[in-house]
């Protein structure tokens, strides 16, 4: 079986982070994955949601949205419908465990970081760009906080990269692009940090049911992906391993 772009089956597309991408937002990133590109920012409120209120508590979450034409088709605005499209809104939820799985939230404070994922091209996998990139804009915006000496110390307890993987004509396959994602037996999204440990699993048999068997080997994958996705974020950041030793 030769993939749509012809990669190995354990081959990840070409990841790049860019940081500092716009000017104004306390992190900024634009990740690529192959031709998947997202745009990442992080916003630091002084305030938190309302159930924080004098915990000493902090909050991260997410929005995710993409652009009309980040698809084949021009995709209309939420603005257009006058609501959060369904996809979108169960996307940011998974952005946002993902992230607050590795924050300290009491390092962080009662404050607030927004991340904001807009998806500017999309060729699948932006869900998982959106964590691995989101986790470079939380780092930044967290570091900001450290370095003007608003907060005493790192708040982010691990690194947190995801990657898609799938059952692809009868064969597990890593980081699927759209042609993939399309035509894929099974898809599933895994949630990993830079230790290696799991955060989320999402997996689904659209095609047929999986099994025990072709999981274990598509964790396998995720594992394998995941930990190219920590490099390039502890290169991006300039950091060495492991990330947490500055
Ligand atoms: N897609 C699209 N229009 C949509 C939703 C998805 O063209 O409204 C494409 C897009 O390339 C996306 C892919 O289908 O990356 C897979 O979408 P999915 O919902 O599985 O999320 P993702 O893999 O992007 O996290």
């Amino acid at each position: 079986m030769a993939r749509p772009d012809l990669r190995r089956n354990d081959e990840m597309r070409k990841v790049k982070i860019t940081t500092d991408y716009t000017i104004y937002a306390e992190g900024s990133v634009l990740i690529e994955v192959g031709d998947t590109r997202v745009l990442c920012t992080a916003t630091v409120e002084e305030t938190t949601p309302a159930f924080l209120k004098d915990t000493g508590l902090g909050w991260v979450t997410a929005e995710y949205s993409m652009l009309p034409r980040a698809t084949h088709t021009r995709k209309k605005r939420d603005i257009k419908t006058l609501k959060l499209d369904g996809r979108s809104s169960e996307i940011q939820r998974l952005i946002g465990r993902a992230l607050r799985a590795v924050v300290d939230r009491k390092a962080l404070g009662e404050r607030q970081i927004i991340i904001d994922c807009d998806v500017l091209q999309a060729d699948g996998g932006t869900r998982c760009a959106s964590i691995t990139g989101g986790y470079v804009a939380l780092y930044l915006a967290c570091k900001k906080l450290l370095d003007t000496g608003v907060i005493e110390r790192m708040p982010l307890t691990d690194a947190v990269s995801a990657v898609s993987v799938g059952i692809f004509e009868d064969e597990a396959v890593l980081d699927l692009n759209y042609a993939e994602d399309s035509r894929a037996i099974a898809d599933c999204n895994v949630v990993m940090t830079g230790s290696g440990d799991f955060v989320e699993i999402q997996g689904t048999g659209e095609g047929r049911p999986f099994t025990r068997e072709e999981l274990t080997k598509l964790l396998s994958l995720g594992k394998k992906g995941t930990a190219k996705l920590c490099r390039a974020q502890r290169k991006a950041l300039g950091l060495r391993a492991p990330e947490q030793e500055e």
